[in-house]
């Protein structure tokens, strides 16, 4: 049977990347992978939904485990990837999108060249910025943070094998849905039909 596809999405915070996998997550074949964090809950999330929410003890006892794909500490937070719901949708077929910032994005380039990494940008820096403000639930300060370190983001963005510019939310979404669809399609991953068509 033929393995799914891991797809590595980052982008920096406001850029979007929530809303525009939201709806690429409408289509069912694809499993969305909850990360395990040790961040402190935030107003309306769910363990298990959103996060699987950590202590610092406990990460450190999965890292140990080998329970982890990669791992990174993002604004003095641990977050993970769970190993084993990965490697077990990917082996039963279904493609998996993992959502994770840039560190761990390189880490997952080097265990898994396989991959396949898609930097979602925001249309310019003062849109971002904007974004951020029309938030409202940030102070200055913490924008202007944000803006910088979105700006260190960005710079490996060449990195990944794909951009998509979050500018019309639609666009940005249809470009996503189509380099999936692409990478599906992709020689190397369908040998097996290949060989169905000639009988072999
Ligand atoms: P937030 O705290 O806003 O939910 O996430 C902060 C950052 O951590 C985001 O850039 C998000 O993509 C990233 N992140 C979420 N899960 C993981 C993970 O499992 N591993 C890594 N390396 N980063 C993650």
């Amino acid at each position: 049977m033929k393995k799914g596809t891991l797809f590595v999405v980052s982008g920096p915070s406001g850029c979007g990347k929530g809303t525009i996998l939201a709806e690429i997550l409408k289509n069912p074949n694809i499993y969305y992978s909850v990360s395990a964090t040790t961040r402190g809950m935030r107003p309306g999330e769910v363990d298990g939904v959103n996060y699987h929410f950590f202590t610092r003890e406990q990460f450190e006892q999965l890292v140990q485990e080998d329970g982890v794909l990669e791992y990174a500490e993002y604004c003095h937070n641990y977050y993970g990837t769970l190993r084993k719901p990965v490697e077990e949708h990917l082996n039963a077929g279904q493609d998996v999108i993992l959502e994770i910032e840039v560190v761990g994005a390189m880490k997952i380039r080097e265990k898994c060249p396989e991959a396949v990494f898609v930097f979602i940008l925001p249309p310019s820096l003062t849109e971002l910025e904007r974004r951020l403000h029309k938030r409202g639930t940030e102070t200055e300060e913490v924008v202007q943070n944000r803006v910088a370190q979105a700006e260190r983001e960005i710079r490996c963005a060449e990195s990944y094998d794909y951009v998509v510019v979050n500018g019309a939310l639609e666009d940005a979404v249809q470009d996503l849905d189509a380099i999936i669809r692409a990478e599906s399609c992709k020689t190397k991953k369908n040998q097996y039909k290949i060989d169905e068509v000639l009988g072999k």
